[in-house]
């Protein structure tokens, strides 16, 4: 639905994705592509059994699994909901359109039940002693019929270490939102509702093929302030083709009506492999041009700021206390776990941190196994990422925490790099505190990171890595 997920892109309602790094990251990390330098395990094989059996250890044979020694963890959990009214035309998310099929009630029940055994398998595997935040996206939560949605967030939640995650967030899209879904929220504790907007136009919404229109994005907030008490995230997006600055300044202010907590801004990327890139390439839509899409983000992104809210990552902003905690654990690179198919999970072995990935088709993921691969992430790889990730936030990269994770000296580490771009990137090159880049270094963060990679490779790390810390 929207973008935010640890698997998430650029979407509708509003998840998280942990792959997205380089960009809109809400979609990113939870159901990230696979890697180049994917290792392949034998999970694929021991968690074959549909979930019946105790699966060994998914990276080494089982002789070599010692569960009793592994540390109790922390990690926050994202549980991905794989289906959707029908596709939007940007949305390269894994979701299955489900609107003319019959037989998905069936399937939906067969997915949910194949992720609690995915989760009792994580449960079990790396003994949990809590989980920070969770946050249920998709696809779109709000299709699962009632009675099946109420059964399964019982049986997550009977499921979940105490004390409950301090954050609780679910995605909706306006056009499905009902009365019955908030109150089936409200009931099993979430915090935190998650809607996908995007515009209050009705030619933006028809160029994203959103099933939604105005009307219905109208009901929605009706239908929130009604029966909502709960946290709320809006989501909007920009550069969309044929959109003006007045327009996209007017969807905001519409937006702001509500006094939602958070907003997450997205800028429109045509994904390669959707109905608007091939549109966009066919010249029946003309191609988001960046400097006006840069244009616009700056508008919007004033009236924010002055209305309050703080821009504490390149693509979300809060009202004080209002941060996404969830999030933050993707940007802070703690452990994750990732549920469901396409889900993406970045989790502490005994060899390292891993990258495990669920598998992009509902029938495999539902039969088993669950997992499409694993990666055993490289000490390189897992620097890149932490200073990838971190440097998005207003916050950016906690020197101590850098220094005991990775027993280097960032400031010492990077210091071309620093000193190159020192002018005009660079907001914090003091020798404490945190790393942080100015504004503009993190509307050019791809271009800088390119830097930091450069230097990173030239340092040939091999380690040792000390993650996550106690
Ligand atoms: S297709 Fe589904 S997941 Fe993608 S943007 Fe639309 S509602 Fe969101």
């Amino acid at each position: 639905m929207k973008q935010g997920a640890p698997q998430k892109k650029n979407s509708g309602a509003s998840g998280l994705r942990p792959d997205r790094a380089l960009r809109g990251f809400r979609r990113s990390l939870p159901c990230r592509k696979s890697r180049p330098e994917k290792l392949q395990s034998n999970f694929v094989s021991v968690f074959a059994q549909n979930g019946r059996s105790r699966p060994s250890n998914p990276l080494r044979p089982a002789a070599c699994m010692k569960p009793e020694a592994a540390a109790a963890l922390s990690a926050s959990l994202y549980i991905h909901i794989p289906f959707c009214a029908r596709k939007c035309a940007y949305c390269d998310f894994y979701s299955v359109a489900s609107e003319a099929a019959a037989e998905t009630p069936r399937v939906m029940r067969a997915v949910l039940e194949a992720e609690i055994r995915q989760f009792d398998y994580y449960r079990e595997h790396w003994r949990l002693s809590e989980i920070p935040t969770l946050y249920i996206g998709g696809g779109t939560p709000c299709l699962i019929p009632p009675p099946l949605l109420e059964k399964f967030l019982a049986e997550i939640t009977r499921r979940l270490p105490a004390p409950a995650p301090g954050e609780f967030t679910i995605e909706a899209n306006p056009e499905s939102l009902s009365e019955d879904f908030l109150h089936i929220c409200a009931a099993a504790g979430l915090t935190r509702i998650s809607l996908g907007l995007q515009s209050f136009d009705p030619r933006c919404l028809e160029t994203l093929g959103r099933r939604a229109g105005p009307a219905d994005n109208r009901r929605a907030l009706r239908l929130l302030d009604r029966c909502w008490k709960g946290e709320l995230s809006l989501d909007l997006m920009y550069g969309i083709p044929g959109q003006t600055s007045r327009a996209a300044l007017a969807d905001a202010a519409e937006a702001l009506e509500r006094g939602p907590g958070h907003i997450s801004l997205y800028a429109l990327t045509p994904e390669e492999g959707t109905p608007l890139y091939a549109d966009i390439l066919a010249g029946k839509t003309p191609a988001p041009a960046e400097t006006r899409q840069e244009f616009i983000r700056g508008k919007v992104h004033k009236l924010l700021l002055d209305k309050g809210y703080e821009n504490y990552e390149i693509s979300s902003y809060a009202l004080p206390g209002k941060r996404c905690r969830h999030n933050a654990a993707y940007w802070n690179l703690m452990p994750y776990m990732g549920i469901g198919p396409a889900a993406v999970s970045t989790l502490p072995e005994e060899t390292g941190p891993v990258r495990l990935s669920g598998i992009r088709d509902l029938g495999a993921y539902t039969k088993g196994p669950c997992l499409s691969e694993t990666e055993l992430l490289s000490p390189r790889d897992f620097l890149a990422d932490y200073i990838l990730l971190g440097l998005r936030t207003s916050g950016g990269i906690d020197i101590q925490t850098f220094a005991q994770i990775f027993h280097l000296d960032f400031f010492e580490t990077f210091s071309d790099v620093i000193y190159k771009n020192r002018r005009f990137a660079v907001k914090n090159s003091g020798r404490s505190g945190n790393f942080t880049l100015t504004d503009r270094g993190r509307r050019i963060l791809n271009m800088l990171l390119l830097d930091f990679l450069g230097a990173i490779d030239a340092l040939k790390y091999e380690g040792p890595l000390r993650w996550p810390l106690g």
